[in-house]
């Protein structure tokens, strides 16, 4: 056994008289060697954080001893990111199917128009169809985000801008779908002209991250408080709902990419929003955080340098 495979193994690998096959129960050896290869997937240790993904090829020495080397790979990141993927195809699929079918209704009823619709309902149907493109447009957005920063290329280019022009442009990228439910963002008494240092676009995205999130995992009719204050050389935003809230066993995992607090929930999503939160407030030197009781709502906020 080499180094690498005695720190994979342990200790106890080294016992006397245990196989291989002791080890790896997947891996049957054959009654005789043969000359060709072999390859086994399979999984070592136990615990869900302790479970590795490995890969073991056995290839024969081909000497008179008729021994063996089994190499093994461990796979596990490996396994994880074809894993993610395949989640992220799904969900975006599942995203796309909920939005064309509203698409669908919608354009369906105000094709027809059969009884005629009220005003209220036409207006209705044009807020939902306004919202839904909404997401969509989120969605497209952090999944061309999302390559960029885990690229690793990602950068920003941070100006002297004064917040109102970033909350503004946030608060009417996602107030279509704010409408669609009958909610309200509360901004009153904000610090108007706060300057802060920020790659605009990005900041944007950001809060309109966070804003989506708060009408998303809240109620019909609910409201999402906007908050600005100054900490020194600091400026915090935050995002406050009275939603569902996230259990506090859940939240450490919360700004990694394709992390769902409750999996299981109804609403649509991929999982992305938080992670490119973070991604692009780090890129301007800022921190994020998040304080949340299920049943009661989350605080989401994040600093960004003051100009
Ligand atoms: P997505 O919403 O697409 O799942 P995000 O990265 O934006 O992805 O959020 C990750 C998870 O964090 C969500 O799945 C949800 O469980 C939780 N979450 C985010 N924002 C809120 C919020 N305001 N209230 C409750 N849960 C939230």
């Amino acid at each position: 056994m080499n180094l690498a495979a005695l720190s994979f193994f342990g200790q106890e690998a080294l016992a006397d008289g245990r196989t291989i096959g002791e080890l790896l129960p997947f891996v049957t050896i054959p009654g005789k060697t043969t000359n060709g290869s072999s390859r086994w997937a399979g999984k070592f240790g136990t615990g869900v954080d302790q479970e590795r993904d490995i890969d073991v090829v056995r290839t024969p020495t081909g000497d008179e001893s008729g021994g063996s080397v089994y190499s093994i790979h461990d796979v596990t990141e490996h396994t994880q990111i074809s894993h993610n993927r395949e989640q992220l195809l799904y969900s975006v699929a599942h995203e796309l199917r909920g939005s064309l079918s509203v698409m669908d209704n919608v354009l369906g009823m105000l094709f027809i128009d059969y009884p005629p619709l009220s005003k209220e309902e036409h207006l209705h149907l044009m807020q939902l169809a306004i919202g839904t493109a909404t997401r969509l447009r989120r969605l497209m957005e952090n999944l061309l985000s999302a390559g960029n920063i885990q690229s690793g290329r990602f950068q920003v280019d941070p100006k002297v801008t004064l917040l109102p022009r970033i909350t503004d442009e946030a608060i009417d990228a996602v107030v279509a779908t704010f409408d669609a439910r009958n909610q309200h963002i509360l901004s009153d008494g904000l610090d108007r002209e706060v300057p802060v240092m920020a790659d605009r676009r990005y900041i944007v995205q950001v809060l309109a991250n966070l804003l989506m999130n708060a009408s998303k995992y809240s109620p019909e009719g609910a409201d999402v408080r906007l908050g600005v204050d100054r900490l020194n050389d600091q400026v915090r935003v935050t995002v406050e709902d009275a939603g569902q809230g996230i259990p506090v066993e859940r939240l450490s995992g919360l700004f990694e990419r394709f992390y769902r607090a409750r999996p299981e929930g109804e609403e649509p999503g991929v999982g992305l929003g938080l992670a490119i939160v973070k991604g692009i407030v780090r890129a301007h030197n800022g921190t994020v955080g998040v304080e949340s009781e299920v049943g009661v709502g989350s605080r989401f906020w994040f600093t960004l340098p003051l100009g």
